[in-house]
């Protein structure tokens, strides 16, 4: 799959804490053309601002540095979350959300870390890479998160909200009394998803010195390959968030990303459009799987995870992308017999259910 990247490789000077860190598998990014249902990238464009924001000047501008404080996008992003009483002094922004969990965990994480044990596969490497004690919390047997764990636990805690791999979301009440219920240790709300049907724990922010909330343009904004996440607290949490990205990389977001998310986030319609098409197109797969027998998870985001009793998770995987159709099996044992499958468009999703139904009937 990686033809560049060879886990299996280490010279002999590499640092001896790196050595057993295990690194994040990200999904695979096909060569080929396939559908790809896989990495819950959007099957939409960008907005056409965000397109026509790039012309022969932007791109002449790259001769210079990008703006350390990224200061345009910052105030679009406050803009956006006004009505929660948000101000740039409230937003970082990173490259990719990944960057803004990385800095939480280099941050804030001298007593460890809580998170569930499915969730990001992302946080546990994040936790080895900067050498931060964690515990996973078991979710419920239906995949619900159990808040009582979380509650007066004095580590760091990390949720991501809807949860990644289930598609779960928990309610902002839940989200509030973790928050609340220990106001001397750092919550971090992962919202990466949060747009197909979630309420935002933005609102929040103002009434918790201790909360964090991270979002991204990279699934409801359709800019993943632009890289660009951000972080929002009150300003304290946010100078300190600085103080990593300034201990590490001053020029985190690009001149050209920059602009193409500033112009993003003012599409509120396009936006609003997308993830509605995006939740519709999930129901109705996720009808139509379950009539076919399928378990179908509640999902608030852009993908759903769906197991048949029919055959394992790595077995339709691999009769899927035979088909040519891509979709994430993750060989975790809680989820083994499941696939996650990002919402594409109606048509994508179309081939998709068909290919699912030639594969159960070959079954038999
Ligand atoms: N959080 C969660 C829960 C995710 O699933 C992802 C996407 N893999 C990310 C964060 C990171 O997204 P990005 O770095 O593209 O913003």
């Amino acid at each position: 799959m990686q033809d560049t990247y060879r886990l299996e490789i280490m010279s002999e000077f590499l640092n001896k804490k790196l050595s057993s860190l295990e690194p994040y598998t990200p999904g695979e990014q096909p060569k080929e053309k396939l559908i790809k249902l896989n990495t819950n990238e959007s099957p939409y464009y960008p907005s056409r601002f965000a397109v026509q924001a790039i012309r022969g000047q932007e791109l002449r501008d790259c001769r210079l540095y990008s703006d350390p404080e990224s200061v345009t996008l910052r105030s679009a992003i406050a803009e956006f979350y006004g009505e929660y009483g948000i101000s740039k002094e409230n937003v970082l922004v990173t490259n990719g959300s990944d960057e803004s969990l990385a800095f939480s965990f280099a941050a804030f994480c001298e007593n460890g870390a809580i998170f569930p044990d499915v969730t990001y596969g992302f946080y546990k490497v994040f936790a080895s890479l900067f050498g931060v004690a964690y515990e996973e919390i078991p979710l419920n047997p239906d995949f619900t998160v159990s808040v009582e764990p979380y509650l007066k636990d004095a580590r760091t805690v990390f949720i991501a909200n809807p949860n990644a791999q289930t598609g779960i979301y928990l309610p902002l009440d839940d989200v509030e009394r973790i928050a609340a219920s220990n106001p001397k240790r750092v919550v971090i709300v992962d919202e990466a998803y949060v747009d197909f049907g979630g309420d935002t724990a933005v609102q929040l922010i103002s009434r918790y010195p201790n909360l964090i909330v991270i979002q991204t343009f990279s699934k409801s904004r359709s800019l993943a390959g632009a890289r660009v996440g951000f972080a929002m607290a009150q300003e304290g949490l946010i100078q300190d968030l600085n103080r990593v990205k300034y201990s590490f990389n001053p020029y985190n977001v690009n001149r050209i990303s920059e602009r193409l998310a500033t112009a993003a986030i003012t599409d509120r319609e396009y936006f609003n459009a997308c993830r509605t098409k995006i939740i519709l197109t999930r129901a109705k797969l996720t009808a139509a799987l379950r009539e076919t027998g399928f378990t179908v998870l509640p999902s608030k985001s852009n993908f759903v995870l769906a197991g048949t009793p029919k055959m394992g998770g790595a077995e339709l995987q691999a009769a899927l992308r035979k088909r040519g159709i891509l979709v994430r099996h993750f060989d975790d044992e809680r989820i083994r017999d499941y696939v996650r499958i990002t919402i594409g468009s109606d048509e994508e999703i179309q081939t998709l259910i068909l290919a699912v139904k030639e594969i159960l009937n070959e079954k038999g």
